[in-house]
């Protein structure tokens, strides 16, 4: 209580006309320290400075890099000590910080600390990297169809039903992320959507199983680092190996009846293919996507409509 009544009786000392004189210097030091620091922080960055502002976030799944450089104006050579937390990478050769966060390090704050010396100078750069966890929406436009890159991935001159959309509401699949199913009959051929490298194969499952999680599927990797999966196929109807480069309309398996599915289908979706986690894997980033060849009516979003029926033009 004492300092409340200490404020209050300096406050009473004061006429106006004094805060305002008090107040006017403070703000001219205030604005003179800042104006000096902002010329020097310009002009002369000091014996020793980091060349580059730290990254202040990245997006889980992205891949993080940054290049801590520091320069001593004498010209010396600069030793380095970096702290990291353990899923970040240290380049010691190429002065790069790399790293991958996955979903369980978003929506975190992570230390990072650099001290460089050139043996004269010694500074630090000290910085948080916030992981960002995008909140997912379904209210997405999916874009120009003629400008994707994915084709339906089944037969030109056959057309598809889609038994279900994507970000359906209630229960059941595709709640909360973007997939296709596409009805189609047992042993069709399934055809890359998009070029890529096949990353995972499984057709060891018998059709008609009705297991959830005993899917026969291809995930195939494209070149910007999304993936695509192509699920429910028949026993032994892969068609590709792990590694194999795949192009566009390349039949890579057969359709088929395995997993949690009562009806021949294809369930087709895309993700972000950076610590994918094999299948579900809900919680990699799901993408929404069209088709660059399919004729039939979109939805106001540009995305396929469920219930409609789509088919495949020549590519
Ligand atoms: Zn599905």
């Amino acid at each position: 209580m004492s300092n409340g009544s200490q404020a209050y009786t300096l406050k009473d000392t004061n006429s106006p006309s004094q805060v305002i004189r008090q107040t006017l210097i403070f703000s001219s030091i205030t604005l003179f320290f800042l104006l000096t620091n902002l010329k020097c922080a310009k002009d002369d960055p000091g014996p020793l400075f980091f060349r580059f502002s730290p990254v202040l976030f990245v997006d889980y799944n992205q891949e993080f890099e940054y290049e801590y450089t520091a320069v001593s104006s004498s010209g010396k050579p600069v030793t380095y000590q970096v702290e990291l937390p353990d899923w970040m990478i240290h380049d010691e050769a190429s002065l790069k910080i790399k790293g991958t966060p996955l979903y369980q390090h978003s929506n975190r704050d992570y230390k990072i600390s650099i001290t460089a010396t050139d043996g004269e100078n010694i500074i630090t750069q000290n910085f948080s990297l916030e992981v960002v966890r995008a909140e997912f929406t379904c209210d997405v436009n999916f874009g120009e169809p003629s400008k994707s890159p994915y084709a339906l991935p089944f037969d030109v001159g056959t057309s598809s039903r889609i038994i279900q959309g994507y970000c359906r509401s209630g229960t059941g699949g595709h709640i909360g992320y973007f997939a296709y199913d596409f009805a189609l009959n047992m042993f069709d051929t399934l055809r890359a959507a998009r070029s890529g490298v096949v990353m995972f194969v499984q057709e060891s499952f018998v059709d008609g199983n009705k297991v959830p999680g005993q899917e026969n599927f291809v995930i195939v990797e494209h070149d910007d680092k999304t993936a695509a999966r192509y699920v429910h196929m028949t026993k032994n109807g892969v068609l590709v190996d792990v590694g194999q480069r795949v192009t566009q309309g390349q039949p890579i398996g057969l359709n088929g009846l395995t997993g949690a599915t009562t009806s021949p289908h294809l369930h087709f979706d895309v993700f972000r293919s950076r610590n994918f986690g094999g299948f579900p894997a809900l919680r990699a980033q799901s993408l929404p996507v069209n088709f660059s060849n399919a004729q039939g009516t979109l939805d106001q979003r540009n995305g396929l409509r469920e219930g409609s029926t789509y088919s495949a033009l020549p590519l």
